[in-house]
């Protein structure tokens, strides 16, 4: 099923990227396993998926600590500073820094074990009240400045979710949002590479912004168990 799940999201990856003048090459797509089993997640792998996201500390140490091979895992949830050292040297990407209170305890553990950790800052581009993120930009620089600053951390892009909607518009709003903010902070001096949004509703329009990290979960594994 699995195997089915990945080739449907990847013919229709092919298909926006043709559409819009993109290559395929440019999009890392993440399969996000929360709540699903160590045992499909594998499945997951030898069907040839090659990143893996959580949203939750523990869980992302719980599988990191179970499955190991040629694969990246990505950190996708909202993260409290003391639960940085349950993921820090799991996780190879971070895409939820969002004040430099987080970014400084990344810092510090990340140095503690020597490592860079590559992190991206996540912008709250809705209104949503449930939406976590930096909204100014005078915030968006301040920590952009800070994490270009410290030594063990690799400022690498920016994150954002939409709101989950049938209004397209909206969506499609979000995602402009995020790119603007990557030209603004490369007018500013800052060249980040990764725009990482678009999950299984709305992933079709985060390609045709310019997404390059794809973050989708029920499209691959089906729906979730609800906790
Ligand atoms: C769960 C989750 C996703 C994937 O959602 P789907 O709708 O299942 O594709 C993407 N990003 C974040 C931050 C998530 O928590």
């Amino acid at each position: 099923m699995i195997r089915e799940n990945l080739n449907k999201v990847e013919e229709k990856i092919a298909k926006i990227c043709q559409k819009c003048g993109r290559k395929r090459s440019e999009i890392t797509l993440i399969g996000v396993s929360k709540t699903q089993s160590i045992e499909i997640i594998k499945d997951a792998l030898v069907a040839g998926l090659k990143d893996l996201g959580e949203n939750k500390a523990h869980e992302l140490k719980e599988k990191s600590e179970l499955i190991s091979g040629d694969f990246n895992w990505h950190f996708i949830g909202h993260l409290q500073t003391n639960k940085v050292k349950y993921i820090i040297s799991h996780a190879d990407y971070i895409h939820s820094v969002d004040s430099i209170k987080l970014a400084d305890e990344i810092n510090r553990k990340a140095e503690q074990i020597g490592k860079t950790q590559n992190v991206l800052l996540e912008i709250k581009t809705s209104s949503e009240a449930t939406k976590h993120g930096l909204q100014t930009e005078k915030e968006i620089l301040e920590l952009s400045d800070y994490c270009f600053r410290s030594p063990n951390l690799k400022l690498v892009g920016l994150m954002t979710m939409a709101p989950y909607t049938d209004n397209f518009e909206l969506i499609r709003k979000c995602f402009v949002r995020l790119r603007q903010t990557k030209e603004f902070l490369y007018e500013s001096g800052f060249e980040l590479k990764e725009l990482s949004m678009g999950m299984t509703n709305d992933f079709e329009i985060a390609i045709e912004e310019g997404a390059t990290m794809l973050r989708i979960g029920t499209a691959i594994f089906g729906e979730r168990i609800k906790a």
